[in-house]
C-alpha cells in the first residue's frame, strides 16, 4: 500500500510538472474534524465539472422520465426532498456557499440499492434502497448526508484528477490542446466516478464523518448511521447492492462511526431541546 501511495504522489508530482496541481481545502473541518488538504489537477475545474454534472443529471432524469420511473411515488419523493432540505440547510457549517448551490433531489423507481450526489448538488435516491432496507427517516438522512458530503468535499474532482494523473498520455494531450477537458471525456469520467469506480477509503471516512455531523445538526439521530451499515452488511451478497460497489464497506466503518458519535450527539441533542 505504501508503494501505491508513493506512486500516486509521484504521478501527481509528474502531473504537476505537466499540467499543474493545486492543493486546496474544500471545506471547514466541522466538529468531526475533516482537515485533509486535497490535490486537484488545475485543468479539472469544479466549474467544468458542475456543468458536466448538469448535463449527466439531465440525461439521467430524461431517461427515468421516459421509462416512467422518475418520481413515480410522490410520497417517497416528498419524503426524500424534505429530509434533503433539512440536511442542505446545514451545509453552511462546512461550506458557506453550499446552501445556495442549485441543489436538485429526485427519486428513481428502481430495485437498485443506490444513491449518489453529483458535483454541485445533483442528488438521486433509488427507491430500492429505501424500500428494501426499510430505511427510517434518520437512516435515510444518514445515506443522503453521506452523499452530500462527497459533493461538499469535491471528491469527484479529486478522483478525476487522480485518474488523469494515472493516464499521463491523455493528460499531456489535453494540456497540449490547451483545453480544460473535452466535454465528452469529462462526462465519461464523471459517469465512471458516480456509477462504477469505488470511492477510496479516505473519502469514505470523510463522507461518513461529515454526513454524521450534517444529520445531527439537522435533528436526525446520528446513531442511525450505524444501523444503515448493519443493514447494508446483511445485503452485501445481493447482486443489486450498487451502493456497496461505489461505497465499499469495511469492518472498521461501523467502529469509526461509533467513535465519532460522542462528537456529534450533543449537536443532535441540542436540536431536540429546541423542539
Ligand atoms: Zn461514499
Amino acid at each position: 500500500m505504501q508503494a501505491r501511495a508513493a506512486l500516486r504522489t509521484g504521478l501527481c508530482a509528474l502531473t504537476l510538472l505537466l499540467a499543474g496541481c493545486q492543493t486546496v481545502h474544500t471545506t471547514n473541518a466541522g466538529a468531526v474534524g475533516v482537515t485533509r488538504s486535497q490535490s486537484m489537477a488545475n485543468f479539472v475545474s469544479e466549474a467544468d465539472l458542475r456543468a458536466t454534472a448538469v448535463q449527466n443529471y439531465q440525461q439521467t432524469l430524461a431517461g427515468g422520465q421516459k421509462a416512467g420511473k422518475l418520481n413515480d411515488d410522490p410520497a417517497l419523493t416528498r419524503r426524500v426532498r424534505a429530509i434533503s432540505s433539512r440536511l442542505i440547510a446545514q451545509t453552511a457549517y462546512f461550506r458557506a456557499d453550499a446552501p445556495k448551490w442549485p441543489w436538485e433531489v429526485n427519486v428513481m423507481d428502481s430495485p437498485e440499492l443506490n444513491a449518489w450526489c453529483m458535483p454541485g448538488g445533483k442528488v438521486m435516491v433509488y427507491s430500492g434502497l429505501v424500500k428494501q432496507l426499510q430505511l427510517t427517516d434518520d437512516e435515510l438522512a444518514a445515506v443522503i448526508g453521506h452523499e452530500l458530503a462527497h459533493a461538499l468535499r469535491e471528491h469527484a474532482r479529486e478522483r478525476i484528477s487522480r485518474e488523469y494523473g494515472q493516464n499521463l498520455l491523455l493528460t499531456v494531450g489535453m494540456v497540449a490542446l490547451g483545453v480544460s477537458g473535452p466535454a465528452a471525456q469529462l462526462g465519461d469520467m464523471l459517469g465512471k466516478v458516480t456509477f462504477s469506480l469505488p470511492h477510496g477509503r479516505t473519502q469514505e471516512t470523510e463522507a461518513d464523518g461529515m454526513g454524521l455531523e450534517l444529520m445531527a445538526r439537522a435533528g436526525y439521530d446520528p446513531a442511525a448511521a450505524v444501523n444503515v451499515w448493519r443493514k447494508m452488511a446483511r445485503v452485501q451478497q445481493s447482486q443489486q447492492a450498487e451502493f456497496l460497489s461505489t461505497h465499499p464497506s469495511s469492518s472498521t466503518r461501523i467502529a469509526e462511526l461509533q467513535a465519532l458519535l460522542p462528537k456529534v450527539t450533543p449537536l443532535y441533542e441540542a436540536t431536540q431541546r429546541k423542539g
